[in-house]
């Protein structure tokens, strides 16, 4: 049976090396701040900023979450985020998905001052990140590849041999999920795949997904990945994060993969929850602790991001 890849202790690694770093900042005078953006009440944004906030406090990081009501303006959200691109506490900028359908993300998101958009969503960000020369990997990418570089290490594989002989299938193509990852995978030297929903309605995820060494799953369709799609020995990501009510009411997190029936045929695979989820999280704050650095002209964190480390800043 697979070995199941523990994201909580990925998680806790990297949250000591960073809880480091910011009072190093610290002590040299530079401060590190997140700041959220959140639009309406669609998304479960309480307790996900409950989650930011307990993150923040372990890493000493200045947290600043802002809350609009649903019916708030393009005007009003975008003097939101240009208060918060003028203010020298916050490194970092997230707003988050999705927006009321009154918003025009795109245009919003081209507010953001380059240099604190830490998930790329402006433009110039996104494009870096297609050349190969990324200023920042959007934190969910960035860390189903820190989870796979890990699990590589521990196994002992060698990280460059592994990537360049392996097909690596992204099911999703979303610009904040499935996109970054196929292009991380290419900073990787790997063969990549990209799949999306019409192959499942036309011919079938699995003549695609059958093939991968490295199948990552960022869908949104709780179990669509099942033991007929995965290759015996293939390691399976699972990014999906889907809420199921059991029988006797209670809510709880499945993933895109249908765990108990891939587990048998995979060598290694993610749980939900303790996989993806908890390493994105802290990576959030990585990605704000490299935006600090920017911000205060220091060089970028060494990264395990590339397979040469992040660029300088433009
Ligand atoms: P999204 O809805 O923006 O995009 C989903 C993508 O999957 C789209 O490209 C869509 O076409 C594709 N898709 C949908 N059904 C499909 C099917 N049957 N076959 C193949 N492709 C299909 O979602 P997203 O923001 O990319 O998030 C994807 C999932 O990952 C969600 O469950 C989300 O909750 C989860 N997520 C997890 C984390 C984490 O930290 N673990 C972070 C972000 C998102």
């Amino acid at each position: 049976s697979a070995q199941v890849i523990d994201g909580r202790a990925c998680a806790r690694t990297l949250k000591e090396g960073l809880a480091d770093e910011v009072t190093r900042l610290a002590r040299e005078g530079t401060r590190t701040g997140l700041a959220t953006v959140v639009v309406g009440d669609e998304y479960a944004s309480a307790a996900y900023e409950r989650r930011l906030r307990r993150l923040a406090d372990q890493l000493g990081v200045a947290y600043r979450p802002r809350s609009l009501p649903p019916g708030a303006t393009q005007a009003e959200l975008t003097d939101t985020i240009a208060e918060l691109n003028a203010d020298p506490a916050v490194s970092g900028i997230l707003v988050l998905r999705p927006l009321p359908p009154h918003i025009d993300e795109a245009a919003v998101f081209r507010t953001l001052d380059p240099r604190k958009d830490i998930e790329a969503v402006h433009p110039e960000n996104a494009g870096l990140l297609a050349l190969g020369v990324p200023r920042y990997v959007p934190s969910t990418a960035a860390s189903v590849f820190h989870l796979l570089d890990t699990w590589l290490d521990e196994a002992g594989e060698d990280r460059a041999a592994f990537y360049h002989r392996s097909l690596i299938v992204v099911v999703g193509r979303s610009n904040t999920v499935g996109k970054p990852a196929v292009a991380l995978g290419y900073l990787r030297e790997a063969t990549v795949e990209s799949v999306d929903e019409w192959a499942d309605r036309t011919h079938g995820l699995g003549r695609h997904t059958r093939r991968a060494d490295v199948l990552i799953v960022a869908a949104g369709k709780a179990g669509l990945i099942r033991a007929e799609h995965v290759r015996e020995g293939a390691v399976v990501i699972d990014v999906g994060i889907n809420p199921r009510r059991d029988a006797d009411g209670t809510v709880r997190m499945v993933g895109d993969v249908d765990h108990d029936a891939v587990a048998p045929r995979a060598r290694a695979l993610t749980p939900v929850p303790g996989g993806v989820g908890p390493v994105t999280d802290v990576w959030l704050f990585r990605n704000t602790v490299h935006a600090a650095r920017l911000l205060s002209g220091r060089p970028p964190l060494p990264g395990p991001l590339t397979r040469t480390g992040p660029t300088e800043p433009l």
